[in-house]
């Protein structure tokens, strides 16, 4: 993970698998950066029809490229309390304090440019095909993923409503 790439299909189905039979899975779940290809996805749907599971819906959070570079490499977290902070460009002194705790903040390793650009090739290549994929389906719900946290959890809290 740190180096940006997937780990192997069989491995991340089964550990999604686990979890779900799992007595807190039971009323539903919702499944954040899985599936991440076509294989997964597959995997995935063979293994719920089994089991009588099915997804309700997908939801595709659109962001620009650019928007998702900058986003990615303003990333800090604080080693104390893990609370993620968005911060654009250098911090000072005062801004690499945790505004919760007082903890110190830091960049995960693989937070670099170099990282980052090799993970949204890895997310072009691999993911991205899911889009098509789940709309074929008519699984897909689309929201636009510009703007303030709090305004894009309210679009998709309205867009999963209408779907339903
Ligand atoms: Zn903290």
């Amino acid at each position: 993970m740190e180096k940006g790439i997937l780990v192997p299909n069989e491995i991340t189905v089964q550990m999604v698998l686990n979890k779900l039979s799992e007595p807190e899975s039971q009323s539903g779940v919702i499944l954040d950066g899985f599936p991440r290809n076509l294989g997964q996805a597959e995997a995935l749907d063979e293994a719920f029809e089994k089991e009588n599971k099915k997804i309700d819906s997908v939801v595709y959070i659109k962001v620009e490229e650019q928007e998702l570079i900058r986003r990615l490499s303003g990333r800090w977290v604080c080693r104390s309390c893990q609370s993620p902070y968005s911060i654009k460009g250098a911090l000072t002194e005062e801004q690499k304090k945790c505004s919760k705790c007082g903890g110190e903040l830091y960049q995960r390793p693989d937070d670099n440019l170099e990282t980052i650009k090799n993970r949204l090739k890895v997310y072009f290549n691999e993911t991205a095909p899911l889009i098509e994929y789940y709309r074929n389906t008519g699984k897909l719900v689309e929201v636009d993923g510009e703007g303030e946290v709090g305004e894009i959890t309210q679009r998709i809290i309205k867009a999963l409503r209408e779907k339903a």
